[in-house]
């Protein structure tokens, strides 16, 4: 079968990989839609890994592995998924904490094998079933919606608070959305064309990052940027005294100075992952646009032009038809 492979940084396009066979509790899922997300190019520069590449997923189930037989009603049925791995039993799995498991690894970076490919195998504790009035490209979007949400849950969203959210990309744009849908006075800070349209369509105030004013009045900033580690002067200038920096940046994070922080005495949340499932449960609420942000469609057989397009400037989302 044909999978996007990289052997510490080279991609290329296998046509001849094997189709794994799933083993222990692994489903054997064929993939509907793939997201390239920043993560992936991340670990494609970095180098480290060599393997199947792909973290994000819409799939069809098509075989169950051993310890997954009482799971039968995933058969042919639509799904989602977490991309990391977790053991279920270190302290911090057994405290509800998977998402910071000791032993836990990422699919398509961590030494296991993604999901860009014709078949892939994951355990059937990462997948979740999708909502039948969420349709593929919007259910590619359920792990950001999640993280998004989890990022609200953590800073309390109450009142009114005036929340900016750096960086226009999916990430930041989505939670630009829920933001505003919690009733925060919420803007994005950004530089790419592409956003203003859809923040207009939306009634969320857009601005160009250079046409902002730093007056420490901001309760809540929220960086969603890749790679803007001078994000951190312009977040610590919006924000206001005691108020609240989120950060969600796949890439190198804004660059923080502790003297600020301590200065204006800042809280910093940091915000990995959100669960998958409350990510399709909000978008089968249908209020979310999330299918305006895939801005290119490429093919599995696209190779490694899939990864060149995904890191155009202009693109928000780029998607793999498999
Ligand atoms: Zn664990």
């Amino acid at each position: 079968m044909r999978a996007l492979v990289s052997e510490q940084g080279a991609v290329r396009l296998d046509h001849h990989w094997p189709e794994p066979d799933p083993v222990g509790d692994q489903v054997l899922v064929r993939p509907t839609r793939l997201g390239v997300t920043p993560a992936d190019l991340r670990a494609v520069r970095a180098g480290r890994f060599s393997g199947v590449l792909g973290s994000e997923f819409v799939g069809v189930v098509e075989k169950l592995g051993p310890d997954a037989a009482g799971q039968d009603h995933l058969l042919n049925k639509r799904v989602v998924g977490s991309p990391l791995i977790v053991c279920g039993e270190c302290d911090l799995c057994q405290r509800g904490l998977s998402q910071h498991c000791r032993a836990g690894k990422v699919i398509g970076r961590d030494g296991a094998d993604g999901c860009f490919a014709e078949r892939f195998a994951i355990g059937v504790r990462q997948i979740a079933p999708v909502p039948d009035g969420v349709d593929d490209d919007a259910a590619l979007f359920a792990g950001c919606v999640a993280r998004a949400m989890h990022a609200a849950r953590r800073v309390r969203i109450e009142g009114k608070p005036y929340v900016t959210v750096l960086g226009d990309t999916p990430l930041a744009l989505i939670a630009a959305q829920i933001m505003t849908s919690l009733n925060g006075s919420v803007r994005c800070l950004g530089d790419r064309p592409a956003a203003y349209g859809l923040c207009e369509k939306w009634g969320v105030k857009h601005r160009h990052i250079r046409e902002v004013g730093l007056r420490h009045d901001q309760d809540i900033v929220i960086d969603c940027a890749d790679d803007r580690p001078e994000f951190g002067d312009l977040a610590l200038g919006l924000v206001r005294p005691r108020g609240k920096i989120v950060l969600m940046s796949a890439g190198a994070g804004p660059k923080l100075d502790p003297h600020e922080i301590i200065e204006h005495e800042v809280e910093v949340y940091g915000v990995a992952s959100g669960n998958p499932c409350e990510g399709l449960a909000e978008l089968a609420k249908g209020a979310l646009d999330v299918v305006s942000l895939i801005s290119r469609r490429v093919r599995l057989v696209d190779g490694l032009s899939v990864l060149r397009a995904a890191a155009e400037a202009e693109q928000l989302k780029v998607v793999i038809d498999p």
